[in-house]
């Protein structure tokens, strides 16, 4: 029908009838379960006030930088979409205008995730199945917003009904938690928990453009000044940094989190000896650092987080291969995370090397690797993970989070990683209500691939049955340390046991 979103039953499965059978049967196992979000970007400000969200363009477009890189990469300028400005002011622009806009370039999502995520939410969350174009803009975000208005639309609300049992926020040691203190305080700190995520005081390159011959780390020691004050330790020697670390580390876990990320440039480690860790990290605080230095510091820090998640338990996730902030003019203009970053080579053979010598073969470290090079699935991070007991494989994320590379990814990495050295699907999202249709998807396209496997006699229809509870469900929980919360060893019989 035309006009109209279309929830097709079979979306996603595979085109083959027998396949499409078999695959429907493993859905039909997994689509109810609860959602694990262990990994995302979700405002827990959001789920502390339990405030009505905004506008339809401020709830769907103006934060969504996959959706304001596309517009942008055809013309239309940010402002115009409200993106705020990099020192916080927004051009006054009404949401319904905004809207406008982007239904005026909605044709350009097409063959996008981004274009099934948003129409299967407008129709399952919002119950809104009008095509979205120019035409229909108006009745589209009169809709959306009618909804917007009622409790049941609201954040915890919406939790609810969207089944998720845990979701992982992302905040900087830096962050005193007020919101996920609050959470705590109303009884939703087993289900919302944050994640410690360093990076600002780890890269003294974060945040700035570099190029010169020193790194102006300007930035990197006023926020060791504060997480100075915060712990009450001496963060101008490299002793008391690790300390103040170690102390924000319990404090998020006091609160529930259980694992840290790390967003660098490349996934290059490095062991050196206590005095020259001391260094670079002095070089640092005079102002010294070359570009090399702060490389070689954030590899350094990798490896003294390994270390610290041996000691307190953090599931430790790295997500490399990021060149930042590439669009210098959208930089300069409207700040970080505005769609101006691009995927770059990354190399896990030998960055990897100095740490997995250190820490690889100790069960009891849990590193999570993802990645933006896809080349890498099959020739580096399945053998990786297939031969290192510390590792486990996240899913494909950011560029890379469309049905096809989640495709891909099984395909290139089951063969040497199985399916237990996977750590289960992340949705990685800032957008809440996309987090239902974005584990849908990676719930259709799992089962699609293993119906595969079960129509070419590979797999039993009982094996793909218990995998892909185990996948959908079963392994986040277990590999992000969130079973504590109910474990039953029979729910986790078909798990090794690490
Ligand atoms: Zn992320």
């Amino acid at each position: 029908m035309t006009g109209v979103i279309l929830l097709h039953p079979d979306l996603l499965f595979p085109a083959d009838p027998n396949q499409r059978q078999i695959a429907r049967e493993l859905y039909g196992h997994v689509r109810d379960l609860p959602l694990i979000s262990p990994h995302g970007h979700v405002d827990p400000r959001l789920l502390a006030d339990d405030a009505p969200f905004g506008d339809p363009a401020r709830l769907f477009v103006v934060p969504d930088h996959y959706l304001t890189r596309m517009l942008y990469s055809q013309g239309v300028h940010p402002d115009a979409l409200g993106v705020p400005r990099k020192g916080g002011e927004q051009e006054e622009l009404d949401g319904r205008e905004i809207w406008r806009t982007f239904a005026a370039h909605w044709h350009l999502f097409r063959g996008t995730p981004s274009k099934l995520w948003l129409e299967q939410t407008l129709a399952e969350v919002f119950g809104v199945t009008t095509k979205l174009t120019p035409g229909t803009a108006d009745e589209v975000y009169d809709a959306v917003s009618a909804c917007l208005a009622k409790p049941e639309f609201r954040p915890r609300a919406l939790f609810e009904r969207f089944n998720i049992e845990v979701l992982a926020t992302t905040e900087s040691p830096l962050d005193p938690l007020t919101q996920h203190a609050k959470l705590t305080a109303d009884g939703w700190g087993d289900r919302v928990v944050s994640t410690f995520r360093p990076d600002d005081v780890v890269d003294m390159e974060w945040g700035g453009g570099t190029g010169g011959e020193q790194v102006d780390t300007t930035g990197w020691r006023d926020r060791l000044t504060r997480l100075g004050e915060i712990t009450g330790e001496d963060t101008t020697t490299f002793s008391g940094y690790l300390a103040a670390l170690r102390q924000r580390r319990e404090a998020f876990m006091a609160l529930g989190t259980t694992s840290s990320d790390h967003g660098h440039p490349t996934a290059r480690t490095l062991v050196l000896p206590e005095e020259e860790k001391a260094r670079l990290f002095a070089k640092g605080w005079r102002g010294e650092a070359t570009p090399a230095d702060a490389e070689a510091f954030r590899a350094v820090m990798l490896v003294e987080f390994a270390r610290m998640s041996i000691e307190d338990g953090m599931v430790m996730q790295l997500h490399p291969g990021s060149a930042r902030n590439h669009n210098q003019w959208l930089h300069e203009g409207y700040g970080t995370d505005v769609g101006g970053d691009i995927p770059q080579a990354t190399d896990y053979v030998h960055g990897l090397a100095p740490l997995l010598n250190e820490f690889g073969n100790d069960p009891r470290l849990r590193l999570v690797l993802y990645t933006l090079d896809e080349t890498t699935f099959t020739r580096e991070l399945a053998p990786l993970a297939g031969g290192y007991a510390a590792l486990f494989l996240g899913a494909p994320w950011w560029f890379l989070d469309s049905p096809e590379v989640l495709r891909r990814f099984r395909e290139a990495v089951t063969e040497s990683a199985g399916f237990y050295n996977t750590a289960g699907f992340v949705d990685d999202t800032r957008a809440f209500c996309s987090i239902p249709v974005r584990h849908d998807v990676a719930r259709r396209v799992d089962a699609g691939f293993r119906a595969r496997l079960v129509a070419e006699h590979r797999l039993d229809l009982d094996e793909a049955v218990e995998t892909a509870a185990d996948l959908a469900y079963h392994l986040p929980r277990r590999v992000f340390r969130r079973g504590a919360l109910a474990p039953s060893r029979q729910e986790f019989s078909q798990v090794t046991d690490r």
